[in-house]
């Protein structure tokens, strides 16, 4: 027996009408597909209980879900910005500033890029159809997994190391995105209208995140796979 698999907390996802706790396929099938072992954590704002699970967990994965509260960032909400879950954003700020400070591998998607940049001093555009209105798709209609509009990963960052320069492919499913980025990230791909489609922290062993969905195109596109393969493998180094 070696080491075992490592372990990936996913931050449970919040259904507030149904009082229920769920969970995307997708999330957990990319990280085992990429070798990990994915756990769903309870909703949990205690501090002892987080510090076991970061004990306990070699990654976290930031998922997708309600809006952040604009109070994260400075603004007051405004009637375009959609629910929100307090639960959630005072798990998650806990979550991540503990598993910042031991260094824990940490994967965003959608919300999870939102969180991460707002909680790290960020701000975040409440509504991109009313504040940013552009031709690109960013809330494109099911099947999920069908590419709709490029992101274009900047030079000399992990994205680029990992995937290349040239533009990709993503599906966009998203009403809110990064509208400063916080002081301690660095973009990694702009979309055509400007953007922020992912980012990370320099000099941590892995803080990414990442405004597409590859829980959602992760069985077909090559790329998606790239993305969970790499989280996964700096939490197992970890
Ligand atoms: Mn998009």
């Amino acid at each position: 027996m070696g080491m075992g698999l490592p372990i990936i907390g996913i931050v449970p996802l919040v259904d507030i009408q149904r009082n229920s706790y769920w969970m995307l396929p997708g999330y957990m099938k990319g990280i085992v597909e990429a070798g990990g072992l994915p756990i769903m954590l309870p909703l949990t704002d205690d501090l002892d209980q987080i510090e076991q699970l970061i004990t306990i967990c070699n990654g976290f994965l930031f998922t997708g879900g309600q809006d952040v509260a604009p109070t994260l960032y400075g603004e007051n909400k405004l009637p375009v910005c959609g629910e929100c879950c307090s639960e959630r954003d005072s798990m998650e700020m806990k979550l991540l500033d503990a598993a910042i400070n031991q260094d824990k591998p940490i994967f965003g998607i959608c919300r999870g890029i939102q969180f991460i940049n707002a909680a790290l001093g960020g701000t975040l555009y409440q509504d991109l159809p009313s504040q940013h209105s552009s031709m690109i798709e960013h809330h494109q209609s099911p099947p999920y997994d069908v590419p709709v509009h490029t992101v274009t990963p900047v030079l000399a960052t992990p994205l680029a190391t990992l995937l290349g320069s040239s533009p990709l492919a993503v599906n966009s499913y998203h009403h809110q995105a990064v509208k400063r980025l916080a002081p301690s990230l660095s973009a990694m791909a702009v979309a055509p209208d400007g953007i922020i489609e992912a980012a990370f922290m320099p000099g941590r062993r892995f803080l990414w995140a990442v405004q597409w969905h590859p829980e959602f195109s992760h069985e077909a596109d090559q790329n998606s796979k790239k993305l969970f393969k790499a989280f996964v493998d700096a939490a197992q180094e970890h």
